[in-house]
């Protein structure tokens, strides 16, 4: 199996195509996010620093990024196949990792581009809901994405929470910081040959076994 690349806007839904794969494959999902919310968590003035800045919707410095990612996919369990979810976000993020794998004897996998609506991303952002132990993410406003229990996680039994940055003046940065930023990513990873497009209205099974086909090579 190769590894997995999302790009896409906020809320088109790689955080849930991300679990996904991890249930079945049991492979890890990176998500840089919850990696930087996790680091923005500590009393320390960096880590306040860095909670402001997720606040904002703004990116975050790629040396801060880069030393998180390179010490999370030297790990052991990213020996084999993983996922990741909101990384690279620029170009220049996309030639650090390409270094780092070459350093890493790693290779770089399949990358997918999930387009979504601007007007449906910013009604899911309103609901969504995360679970702060697993990182499992629902909406409380959209039938078949509800937890079980109300605010509660269905894995964990922890109340979710809703990030400090789901909010809809939040979103319009954030979407805009997409566009400019992560965009040409399409183009230069299509210029690669490694570039799939899941269209915004696939639904998330249809979604996963088009992506499962393209990483096993069919195998399943
Ligand atoms: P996400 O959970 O992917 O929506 O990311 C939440 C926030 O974390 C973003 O709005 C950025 O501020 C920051 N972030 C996540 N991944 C990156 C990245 N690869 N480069 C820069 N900032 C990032």
């Amino acid at each position: 199996m190769e590894s997995i690349i999302f790009i896409a806007p906020p809320a088109a839904g790689k955080g849930t195509l991300s679990k996904m794969f991890q249930d079945k494959y049991k492979i890890p999902h990176i998500s840089t996010g919850d990696l930087l919310r996790e680091a923005s968590r500590g009393n320390d003035e960096d880590s306040k620093k860095l909670h402001e800045k997720l606040k904002s919707g703004f990116l975050v410095d790629d040396e801060i990024i880069m030393k998180l990612l390179e010490e999370r996919i030297s790990q052991d369990d990213c020996k084999g196949a993983y996922i990741m979810d909101g990384f690279p976000r620029t170009i220049n993020q996309a030639k650090a990792y390409e270094k780092l794998l070459n350093n890493l004897g790693k290779n770089i996998g399949q990358v997918f581009y999930i387009g979504v609506d601007i007007d449906v991303a910013r009604d899911r952002i309103i609901g969504r809901l995360s679970c702060p132990k697993c990182n499992a993410v629902y909406n409380e406003l959209i039938e078949g994405e509800q937890p079980k229990v109300k605010g509660a996680c269905n894995t964990c039994q922890v109340n979710l929470i809703k990030r400090s940055d789901d909010n809809v003046e939040t979103f319009e940065i954030r979407f805009k910081t997409y566009m400019e930023n992560t965009e040409p990513l399409i183009n230069y990873y299509d210029n690669l040959g490694i570039l799939h497009y899941i269209p915004e209205d696939m639904d998330k099974k249809t979604a996963f076994k088009l992506i499962e086909d393209i990483v096993t090579g069919g195998a399943v």
